[in-house]
């Protein structure tokens, strides 16, 4: 992914900085649009999995929707120009302010997570004399397979209203006239690659939209949510999700009536592998037991591998690649340069942030060849959910974005 140009563009760069590949970015999102728009799928884009300007405007020029979670995601949506009439609002604690700020900006739905939402958003609406446009946030209790902390699809999960509440749902919508019931919505959890469960999601939601149906209410939006996963392990060789098997699964087994629209909601799945953290090496400590690389970058900067053991592969580019920064004074290099007949083998590295903070760990024992005071590391796959979990803690400095073009 990096060419000796831009490696030699991150030597006289600042580090930490995020570095967007904007052409993997555009490349991401012409295999999303291709593959759903031979289905007639409708693709809004998950603001909260990464909302840097550079990032958000080039989505918004593909012509996908915006799949929003808090007021401010839905007022950043619009001022980057996406269509009111494709923005949505899901979350499970949706404050009145926020509801009021989506009122007045005309979104095309609410996904309401909860009965007394419901009742909180007829009230508001019928404040201004607006009638609200809402889908119904469905835990199907399906099992999405992927690490406990980013499952939200089970009875046991926060979100949505389980179907056991479904008979009060209906019930309240008959008497809210300030709602406009659109249809139902769905998301069972994040970084899914197992399409059998999304399989699973088809039947669940078939099932759904009989009851409904059942109970009178016409369904003209089915949204399936988000949560396609991406290749952690082999960014280069496996850069584009599975967009085809994806969109695939849903037009074989979810049951589409005349007139109906099928929604999606991705966020990591268009904007991961656009991004890389690259950080230096500021100390390498070896230890009798351990050897660290303590890095110019912590949890701050990127927080998915402490937040929830996430993978993320991590690259030495100053001597992977034959690309150096110059030996230290006195240092003999042990390293396997390009065309260097015999590598020397890899060193097993913690790879550690500078924060006061024990859980400040990339990851654990990482092979990499052996490492100097300045080399440049990289950090891939952080574009989804990493410059915007960025925080201030230890008074660090704002994390700063370095693009291709
Ligand atoms: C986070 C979120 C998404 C996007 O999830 P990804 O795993 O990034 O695709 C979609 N819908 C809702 C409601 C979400 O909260």
């Amino acid at each position: 992914m990096f060419n000796n140009n831009t490696i030699q563009r991150f030597n006289d760069t600042e580090t930490p900085f995020y570095y967007y590949d904007m052409g993997v970015l555009r490349q991401t999102l012409d295999a999303c649009r291709d593959a759903s728009s031979k289905y007639g799928f409708h693709v809004h884009y998950a603001m909260k999995a990464n909302f840097n300007p550079k990032v958000v405007d080039m989505i918004q020029t593909f012509g996908f929707g915006a799949d929003c979670v808090s007021g401010n995601e839905v007022k950043s949506a619009l001022e980057h120009g996406f269509d009111k009439g494709k923005v949505v609002f899901a979350g499970v604690g949706k404050s009145d302010k926020e509801i009021n700020l989506a009122l007045d900006a005309d979104i095309f739905c609410f996904n309401v997570e909860s009965v007394q939402e419901l009742e909180i958003i007829n009230g508001l609406a019928a404040d201004k004399g607006k009638v609200a446009g809402i889908a119904i946030r469905i835990n199907p209790n399906v099992d999405a397979h992927t690490h406990h902390f980013i499952t939200t699809g089970l009875d046991e999960n926060k979100f949505g209203i389980n179907t056991w509440q479904l008979n009060d749902v209906a019930e309240t919508l008959r008497k809210c006239a300030n709602l406009k019931f659109l249809g139902i919505h769905f998301h069972i959890g994040s970084q899914i690659t197992d399409m059998e469960v999304y399989r699973n999601l088809c039947t669940r939601i078939n099932e759904m939209q009989d009851w409904f149906e059942d109970h009178g209410f016409a369904i003209k939006v089915l949204n399936t949510g988000g949560g396609l996963g991406v290749d952690y392990y082999n960014p280069d060789t496996n850069g584009i999700a599975d967009f085809e098997s994806y969109f695939k699964v849903f037009s074989k087994f979810l049951k589409v009536k005349p007139g109906q629209e099928v929604h999606f909601e991705l966020g990591r799945a268009m904007v991961a592998q656009s991004a890389s953290l690259i950080s230096r090496v500021l100390y390498v400590k070896n230890g009798q037991k351990k050897n660290f690389l303590i890095l110019d970058a912590g949890m701050t900067e990127l927080m998915r591998p402490m937040l929830y053991q996430a993978y993320h592969a991590i690259e030495n580019l100053s001597r992977e690649r034959g690309e150096r920064s110059g030996e230290p004074d006195g240092e003999v290099a042990h390293d396997g340069a390009p065309n260097t007949p015999h590598p020397a083998p890899p060193i097993k590295y913690d790879v550690v942030g500078p924060i006061c903070e024990s859980t400040d760990c990339f990851r654990k024992d990482v092979d990499l060849p052996q490492s100097y005071r300045g080399d440049l590391i990289a950090i891939r796959t952080a574009g989804a959910y990493g410059e915007v979990m960025a925080s201030h803690y230890n008074l660090r400095d704002q994390v700063q974005s370095v693009y291709s073009e």
